[in-house]
């Protein structure tokens, strides 16, 4: 399968779970996950129509920027972003998904301030309370999102969650709703409902991502194909 059937495929399963719960298939954006893959593979998205591209690793994808890998798509960073690191990615991300500590959050604020830009980013929630994971706690995520409401170089525009690897179903659907009520609290407590993006789901749960009322969806393999690590 190309790059083009697979994004085609999943735009149909969006499609089909969007009649299914009675929401608008426009109102989601695919992100492809293009981590590993070549600046060729993601021009190949980008020509199928592809909304954005994500990366993880900054050194990658400064990488691809120079070989014009995401031109024409909105380019999302959705890694771990480490703070000696933020300078390389604020201005060039058009969202950062990935801000899970207050700590990055200043340093995005002021590598911004002194960029001259506004940088929009998603707060991240450690929904699985992972110790190895970043990420608000789902308890400290209204006071975090109050601090961000502060900044005046950070536009918070919504929430983006990755549940532990290794939930059954059940209980990764329970992980998607409560993160989805965490971003419909805090949007109308802080930002008068103006926040767009509730980012979860990857390839192998994004439609259930979906019916829980994610806004963004993050996917990968389904899309270029499985990764070979070595
Ligand atoms: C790699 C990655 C994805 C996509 O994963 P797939 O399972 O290949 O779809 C989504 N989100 C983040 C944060 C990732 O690093």
């Amino acid at each position: 399968m190309s790059i083009a059937e697979n994004i085609a495929r999943v735009r149909e399963e969006i499609a089909a779970v969007c009649a299914e719960t009675g929401r608008d298939p426009h109102e989601i954006v695919l992100v492809g996950a293009s981590k590993m893959n070549d600046a060729a593979a993601c021009r190949e998205a980008v020509e199928a129509g592809i909304d954005a591209l994500g990366e993880n690793r900054v050194q990658e994808m400064t990488e691809k920027l120079r070989q014009h890998a995401y031109d024409g798509v909105p380019l999302h960073f959705i890694g771990h972003l480490q703070r000696n690191k933020v300078n390389k990615v604020v201005g060039q991300a058009a969202l950062i998904e990935s801000v899970g500590s207050l700590e990055l959050l200043f340093e995005i604020e002021k590598a911004a301030a002194a960029r001259g830009v506004v940088q929009e980013v998603l707060l991240e929630v450690n929904i699985g309370g992972e110790a190895a994971k970043s990420g608000f706690a789902p308890d400290a995520l209204l006071a975090a999102a109050s601090s961000a409401a502060d900044q005046t170089h950070v536009r918070v525009r919504g929430l983006m969650t990755v549940p532990p690897a290794d939930a059954d179903r059940d209980t990764n659907m329970r992980y998607f709703h409560q993160v989805q009520a965490l971003y419909v609290d805090m949007n109308a407590k802080l930002f008068h409902n103006e926040c767009k993006y509730l980012s979860m789901g990857m390839s192998g749960d994004y439609q259930d991502a979906i019916r829980a009322g994610a806004t963004m969806v993050r996917v990968g393999s389904a899309i270029f194909g499985a990764r070979h690590y070595n």
